[in-house]
């Protein structure tokens, strides 16, 4: 065989090799072209958006796939007309901490086009709550602030008791003007981490233009307590305690529109007044009674609870050397 025979059948093979990597590669990006979205934009204006939610539905339990299920969580919200709820939850670490955010999560998970903020009572995040968010599937954002002590508020003031969630909640307040567009149709709605909550609640609050109200199940040392309603109209409460406040009404009572919250920049919670008096307190910088607008079919069905979860029982925890959960988080 010539040498010129030889750098031929060489040259020959190299193409081929060449070639045939070529096909493969091309063979592979058509492949991926055929399976995978890759324009997500396009697909949601084409109204496709179920192809969307399956390939969601289908990565939602890797836990590699976080970061891929956010992504896609904020394509499917942006392309969802309904109004968003930023549901602003406070939370504090307690022995019932992460049962109260399981339990919360999971009515959430049933919620569509929410986003959850979560602010934590606490000098710093934990890894509890920051493993819990991450593995939670829901569209949140994770925030701390600690509740300073002592207080302003003198422990012989008949009024003092450790305010509960009320920096939290403004930290939250806080997020949504800085990170939320103005003009955004969507509602916030504060929401403990140990109340309960059912489903048809979410979408009576959606479409709320300013400030939306209903009754609160066992609240207040009532079986009820709820606005009073004459022809579509807010007119009064049935509240018992400390009934003089210009809103006696829980927290769990009410959700605001979020433009209007966004516009009213100082609205706001507040260390400074008394207990029972925070809702009075950022609804007074917001709206009048007669903006407010009745829900739960005129204030007649009890949508949420006022649950409060026992402390558990831990006398033999305390008795132990070596703490039982050592190296197990509950
Ligand atoms: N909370 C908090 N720090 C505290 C106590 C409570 O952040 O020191 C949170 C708590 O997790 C809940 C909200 O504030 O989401 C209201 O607190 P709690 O449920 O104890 O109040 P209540 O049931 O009396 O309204
Ligand atoms: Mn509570």
């Amino acid at each position: 065989m010539s040498p010129l025979q030889t750098i031929g059948i060489i040259c020959f093979v190299i193409i081929t090799l060449w070639l045939g990597v070529q096909i493969t590669v091309l063979n592979t990006c058509l492949h991926a072209k055929r399976h995978v979205p890759t324009n997500l934009h396009i697909l949601c204006q084409k109204e496709e958006n179920y192809l969307l939610l399956r390939v969601f539905d289908l990565v939602k339990n890797e836990p590699q796939c976080t970061k891929l299920v956010k992504t896609l969580q904020k394509s499917v919200n942006a392309y969802d007309s309904r109004p968003r709820i930023f549901i602003v939850t406070p939370t504090y670490a307690r022995p019932v901490q992460k049962a109260e955010l399981t339990r919360l999560s999971h009515t959430l998970l049933l919620v569509p086009n929410i986003h959850w903020i979560v602010i934590e009572d606490s000098e710093n995040k934990t890894s509890l709550v920051t493993n819990f968010l991450s593995k939670s599937r829901i569209s949140f954002t994770h925030l701390n602030v600690p509740t300073p002590l002592p207080m302003k508020m003198k422990k012989e003031d008949p009024n003092w008791l450790k305010p509960r969630g009320v920096l939290q909640r403004n930290a939250g307040l806080s997020w949504i003007r800085k990170h939320v567009d103005p003009e955004e149709q969507g509602v916030v709605y504060f929401a403990d981490d140990d109340n309960t909550y059912d489903l048809d609640l979410f979408e009576e609050m959606r479409y709320t233009q300013t400030v939306s109200v209903w009754p609160v199940g066992l609240v207040g040392g009532l079986m009820v307590e709820k606005p009073l309603v004459e022809n579509g109209k807010v007119v009064g409460w049935n509240t018992v305690w400390k009934a003089d406040r210009p809103f006696p009404i829980d927290m769990a009572g009410f959700a605001v529109n979020v433009s209007l919250l966004i516009h009213h920049r100082r609205a706001a919670f507040s260390l400074a007044v008394a207990r029972g008096y925070q809702e009075s307190k950022l609804l007074g910088d917001l709206v009048t009674i007669n903006h407010l607008e009745p829900k739960a079919d005129n204030c007649t069905k009890v949508l949420v609870w006022h649950t409060r979860t026992e402390y558990p029982k831990l006398k033999q925890e305390r008795k132990l050397s070596v703490p039982s959960n050592v190296g197990i988080e509950v």
